[in-house]
């Protein structure tokens, strides 16, 4: 009989560094870890922000105690290296300056690699059911010896929760990220798992978060999870929120894939913090993978026509891109403005191939949001044709993907807005449409306040997109 692969939860109520420190050090001892070479550990830093997004990231104090298992446990460390690109183009050096990381890498004596710096490589697949047959990563990634996976505990909109699987989708850089996170978002998922293997994973689920993915609301759930297959860790993280493992696709994608297993029989569970203990604290976990035109129909100023969707597997929504992307937006708007909604202009967001009259009120505007949205029918008395655009996976090719740089993004959204303006529509173009470029078009169309441009964040965001970028160029020159 295959031996079962082992996974412990263990109990941690606090951000206490020291504490994490021995939970993880004997957590390593129990499962036979020991780091070696290239030393990378992958944190989740989504967005970090004390104020704004104060749960979204793994947390530093819980780097730290990991760091000092790792340095007490590696044997013969060529390098000890922190590494992540954040979401929603924004710099990761502002968010690891947010999340508090600099000290500790400091402190530690270990290296940082912001991804959207690094130079990207491109890494061949093989398995027969890949989406791809290559994928690009950062050079850090590929020239690692032992991947430490350090996932943030949380619910998400597009795929249910994130925990050591999805955290890869955090290895890529802006130009691929968006490649495919759309309605295969959870088959890109899979693929990355075949880039490099996470030899050790430390979930930091002391603070998880509910809901959304970069806004989430905290819930204590006192935990951290270990293992050393990520299938495995994320079995028994569904398990740990009463989710039946089979309906996190990407889990399952991974597991059919032969990454790990999908079943409790194939892992041995142990650690200090019953399962079904956990099972009893988290009955009231909140998840949010509700249609957007179910989740803002009680809104009155904002109104969801969800059409067709373009794949054979997905037709009735696309669960990895616009859709997502717009709940995500909303709920920054409302941590900035709790009474945005109140206050926004009316908002028809329509996406997807739509066969019906929009029927829109006086004053409405509407954005037609992404590539795959079609539409033809009577605005204002005028025919309006939205003709969408959208590519087939062959279609895209990965070598030439198109820049989503923050500034570039962030501008010519504002400039399409601003010719726009007189006009009761506007086709926001992109597969996906992303949750920043959401945020600009849905400021500029419903006539509220834009958070990027909060004093708080914007000079801090373009110091570190400076930054960001002269690095960037250095690193094309090294070897
Ligand atoms: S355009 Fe948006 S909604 Fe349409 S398939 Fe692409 S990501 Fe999904």
């Amino acid at each position: 009989m295959a031996q079962k692969h082992k996974v412990l939860i263990m109990r941690c109520d606090g951000y206490d560094s020291d504490r994490i420190a021995g939970i993880v050090k004997d957590g390593m001892a129990e499962l036979g870890v020991v780091p070696s070479g290239r030393i990378l550990l992958k944190p989740n830093v989504v967005l970090a922000h004390p104020q704004f997004f104060p749960h979204a990231f793994t947390r530093a104090e819980f780097l730290d105690g990991v760091l000092a298992a790792i340095k007490s446990r590696a044997e013969a460390p060529e390098e000890i290296a922190v590494g992540e690109r954040s979401g929603i183009t924004v710099p990761t050096r502002f968010n690891f300056k947010n999340a508090g990381y600099p000290e500790i890498i400091a402190r530690h004596r270990v290296k940082a690699y912001y991804f959207d710096e690094s130079r990207q490589v491109a890494v061949k697949l093989k398995n027969p059911h890949a989406l791809r047959d290559s994928v690009y990563i950062p050079r850090p990634v590929a020239r690692s010896d032992f991947l430490i996976n350090l996932p943030k505990f949380k619910a998400h909109p597009w795929c249910r929760l994130t925990l050591s699987l999805k955290n890869f989708i955090g290895l890529q850089d802006d130009r691929h990220r968006l490649v495919d996170h759309n309605q295969f978002l959870e088959h890109k998922i899979a693929d990355l798992q075949e880039v490099v293997p996470s030899k050790f994973i430390a979930i930091d689920g002391i603070i998880a978060g509910q809901k959304m993915m970069l806004t989430p609301t905290p819930f204590s759930l006192g935990a951290i999870v270990m293992g050393t297959n990520s299938c495995a860790v994320d079995t028994v993280g569904c398990h740990m929120v009463n989710l039946n493992p089979h309906d996190l696709t990407h889990l399952r994608y991974a597991s059919q894939r032969g990454y790990g297993p999908l079943t409790m029989e194939q892992i041995d569970v142990s650690g200090d913090y019953p399962l079904e203990a956990v099972q009893e604290h988290t009955c009231n976990f909140k998840f949010c993978v509700e249609r957007i035109d179910d989740y803002f129909s009680s809104s009155r100023r904002l109104n969801c026509t969800v059409g067709k969707f373009p794949e054979a597997h997905a037709t009735e929504y696309c669960q990895g891109g616009c859709p997502g992307a717009l709940q995500e937006a909303m709920h920054i708007f409302r941590g900035f403005n709790p009474d945005v909604d109140q206050q926004m202009r009316k908002l028809r967001y329509v996406v997807g191939q739509v066969d019906q009259p929009l029927d829109l009120d006086e004053n409405e505007r509407v954005i037609f949001a992404g590539d795959c949205t079609r539409w033809q029918g009577k605005i204002d008395e005028k025919t309006v044709h939205i003709k969408g655009g959208y590519k087939t996976v062959s279609e895209v090719n990965i070598k030439k993907t198109a820049s989503n740089d923050m500034l570039l993004k962030t501008v010519s959204a504002l400039v399409h807005a601003l010719k726009k303006k007189s006009s009761r529509y506007l086709h926001a173009r992109g597969c996906p449409v992303s949750v920043a470029q959401h945020v600009n078009y849905i400021a500029a169309v419903a006539n509220i306040k834009n958070p990027i441009f909060d004093r708080r964040l914007l000079f801090p965001v373009i110091l570190a997109y400076g930054q960001m970028r002269f690095f960037r160029f250095l690193n094309r020159f090294m070897p």
